[in-house]
């Protein structure tokens, strides 16, 4: 989508340290990490964020789940993690390109809100 930062990364025209990469997904590692892992996950087809998820667009997710449980592994979040995906306005959401944040390596903070 014109203008998306995520499809501008997902097409090479801005930079990112990419830790996965297949037809579907791209995982990268966040600008600004919030711990000593912090990883996005985000389907290649543009989709604005978890409120546009229907039956046709959803298979990705249990997909992109399963890519956050290998990259968890690879790096050794063997104590657990948090895999968290901030929706609209309200939700956080800063980027409208659905995305999942992996984060781990220390623990973290048990605030939901
Ligand atoms: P949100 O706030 O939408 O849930 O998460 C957006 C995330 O994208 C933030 O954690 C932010 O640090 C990250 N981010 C924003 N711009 C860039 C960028 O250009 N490159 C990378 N790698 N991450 C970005
Ligand atoms: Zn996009």
């Amino acid at each position: 989508m014109e203008n998306c930062l995520f499809c501008k990364i997902i097409k090479g025209e801005i930079p990112s340290a990419k830790v996965y990469e297949d037809e579907e997904i791209l995982a990268f590692k966040d600008i600004n990490p919030m711990a000593p892992v912090h990883i996005l996950i985000i389907p290649k087809n543009h989709i604005d964020g978890a409120d546009m998820l229907n039956d046709e667009n959803s298979a990705v997710v249990s997909k992109i789940f399963a890519v956050a449980s290998r990259l968890a592994k690879e790096n050794s979040l063997d104590n657990g993690f948090r895999i968290v995906t901030n929706v609209g306005v309200n939700g956080g959401q800063t980027v409208r390109h659905l995305h999942f944040h992996l984060l781990g390596g220390k623990k973290l903070n048990t605030a939901l809100c």
